[in-house]
């Protein structure tokens, strides 16, 4: 009998992603996973095609979506699955997100004109996957430091991030904030089950403990960049509230080659129980 293994982190073009819906799905099938869901930064795009494509295919798919949130102005990930694509406040949500985005990117562009680096919002949409009529995408920083390379003002996205995108870089702007608390609360209203994203990555031990006092429904105890070290300490932090314990790759593609689609994963038994809330949101 194959394991079950469902990846549960992953970015396709409606995102930062570099590998559309469908080729996505159909890496996770030929890699030998039973199940995915898609979580695209601040979109639900996918799954405009992606539940009817996964089923032509033979693989099993739950709704997920990574929202970007802060607290205290901490920038803290989320992770939300099972909800339905067509509930109203889930996309009321992405739509907030599209406007706070196109804001902020603008700010990033004014400030790397102000650095002699000029570029154009044509010019950092021509990196994202716009031009497909399928699906609209999620502009991020992603795609900024691609028009960069383009211009020749970095050599690749890593110095891009180094010098100029990340967070406490010359042209980083953090733009306006969806608060954690808002954004769970709207999501749990939606019926979604809400993880906390990668927790190692957030280094900041108040913002770790202030998150592990709120009501999430799980924690990503499973992720490619975590040691076995670092997973114990999650997992065990999970089991002790009772928490599904989810787990992902954070596949991007070529945008971040070192994680491999699959390299992290839940069992079947965690995967039904995100496919039962999934199942019954559907339905209703
Ligand atoms: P944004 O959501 O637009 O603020 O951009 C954040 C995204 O940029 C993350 O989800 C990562 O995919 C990517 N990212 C962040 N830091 C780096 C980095 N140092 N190198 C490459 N990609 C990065
Ligand atoms: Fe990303
Ligand atoms: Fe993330
Ligand atoms: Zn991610």
């Amino acid at each position: 009998m194959i394991d079950f293994r469902a990846d549960l982190h992953c970015h396709s073009t409606c995102s930062d992603g570099t590998l559309s819906p469908k080729e996505l799905l159909i890496l996770a099938k030929n890699s030998g996973l039973s199940g995915l869901s898609i979580t695209d930064h601040d979109s639900i795009e996918s799954y405009s095609q992606a539940c009817t494509f996964a089923n032509e295919i033979g693989i099993e798919i739950v709704t997920g979506a990574e929202f970007s949130t802060t607290l205290k102005g901490i920038s803290v990930h989320i992770l939300a699955y099972a909800y339905s694509p067509e509930n109203i406040l889930i996309k009321d949500l992405c739509e907030n997100h599209k406007h706070r985005r196109r804001e902020r990117n603008l700010k990033i562009l004014e400030k790397l004109a102000k650095h002699n680096m000029p570029i154009t919002e044509e010019e950092v949409l021509a990196c994202s996957a716009q031009h497909d009529e399928n699906f609209k995408t999620t502009i991020g920083r992603p795609h900024i430091a691609l028009a960069m390379i383009n211009k020749g003002y970095v050599k690749d996205i890593r110095e891009a991030f180094d010098k100029y995108l990340g967070e406490s870089c010359c042209c980083y702007d953090p733009g306006k904030s969806i608060s954690t608390e808002d954004t769970l609360e709207t999501l749990h209203k939606a019926g979604a089950l809400v993880v906390i994203a990668h927790p190692h990555l957030i280094g900041n031990s108040e913002i770790v403990s202030k998150l592990l006092h709120m009501n999430f429904d799980g924690i990503e105890g499973y992720y490619s960049r975590f040691n076995k070290d670092q997973c114990e300490r999650w997992l065990k932090i999970g089991k002790n509230k009772n928490w599904l314990i989810t787990g992902g790759s954070d596949f991007h593609g070529d945008t971040k080659p070192n994680s491999i689609l699959g390299s992290s994963w839940v069992n079947e038994e965690t995967f039904r129980v995100i496919q039962t809330r999934f199942k019954e949101n559907i339905q209703q």
